[in-house]
């Protein structure tokens, strides 16, 4: 593993180097938790990258089991490198205490990580010290650091997958609040009469675009057979229905494209509702459901400029896919290790 060279299908993106060919100042590890999988990386301030990894969430062992696997699984990466990590950044899923560094409540995570000293916990397993963030504002941070931001002083980021998370840049910096909270632009109310959020409100962003709300909504589409493209796609089985499932039957289904672009409008509100606040330059939009590309970009761009356009000279508000895509979580965490929190 120690000189593995690893290639990109992206050629935009870093250029996977041999360790071993590489005189290192200083290197760092990034490390983005999950619900279901933790994704590693070992890379340099430059965003050059040397190792990636991914292992197994299996929450339910704990967090201090999590934890140790965690330390075990640096540790050896580390190792394997032959050198030693300057420090790890590592975004987790929910409200963290980054001052602190300590989890507050991670929703996705079983037994919800309450009040655990994350940093403390795992920085001796490490030797080294350890930042946490919201893995949503850490992705944001990657894609101002290594992606679409490195153009743009103020950006918008939304990560739309299995819930919605997001993240402010306000001229270069981003905007963490006395908690590291500030940005959960999926819990914004969209319909006060929609359905309950996990949150305890009532029509957030979250329970009406996320990716658990499209496929929701393409199960009942299947069921009520008005969707035999997507029934196909999946021999009839709701439980292997996602958005992008959706998306690849969506010029045959009907319904289903239907149910994507009222997401996308929704989202497109949610876009609005912050535009108006801080007049970005940059709408990034990351996660899972950015996948469904076009379709979901395309209606979103259109319902902005429907909504702002008269505001805002909106042809300069770009909106985009994310550029480092299911990368940006781990890259905001090697920013988040070599630059330390935004002060
Ligand atoms: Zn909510």
């Amino acid at each position: 593993m120690s000189d593995a060279v690893f290639r990109l299908s992206d050629p935009k993106f870093q250029v996977f180097a041999s360790l071993k060919e590489t005189v290192l100042a200083e290197f760092f590890v990034g490390v983005d938790v999950g619900g279901t999988t933790v994704k590693f990386a070992l890379a340099q301030d430059d965003g050059r990258i040397f190792h990636e990894s991914v292992i197994e969430t299996d929450s339910h062992e704990g967090p201090d089991d999590v934890i140790n696997r965690i330390g075990n699984h640096v540790s050896k990466i580390v190792s394997d490198a032959g050198g030693n990590a300057s420090a790890v950044g590592m975004g987790l899923p929910g409200l963290v205490d980054v001052y602190q560094g300590v989890s507050r409540y991670l929703p996705n995570m079983t037994t919800h990580w309450k009040d655990v000293p994350v940093a403390e916990k795992l920085s001796p397993r490490v030797g080294c010290p350890v930042r946490l963030l919201n893995d949503v504002r850490m992705a944001t941070y990657g894609e101002l650091v290594y992606g679409h931001g490195r153009s743009s002083a103020t950006m918008v980021f939304l990560a739309i997958g299995t819930g919605i998370g997001g993240g402010i840049v306000i001229d270069g910096k981003l905007r963490l609040g006395p908690l590291g909270a500030a940005g959960e632009l999926g819990h914004q109310t969209i319909d006060p009469t929609g359905p309950m959020c996990g949150c305890g409100n009532h029509g957030c962003l979250e329970t009406l675009a996320s990716g658990t709300a499209l496929a929701a909504e393409g199960i009942r589409l299947m069921l009520m057979g008005l969707a035999p493209n997507l029934h196909d796609a999946v021999d009839g089985d709701p439980a292997l229905v996602t958005a992008e499932m959706m998306g690849s039957v969506a010029d045959r289904d009907e319904p289903v494209r239907d149910a994507i672009l009222k997401a996308a409008s929704d989202v497109a509100i949610g876009i609005s509702n912050v535009i108006t606040a801080i007049h970005p330059e940059l709408v990034v939009i990351g996660g899972g459901v950015a996948k469904l590309g076009e379709l979901l970009l395309g209606r979103i761009r259109e319902d902005v400029r429907a909504r702002v356009g008269r505001l805002f000279p909106t042809d300069d508000i770009r909106i985009e896919a994310s550029q480092l895509g299911s990368r940006a979580g781990v890259m905001g965490a090697i920013a988040l290790a070599s630059r330390g929190l935004p002060s």
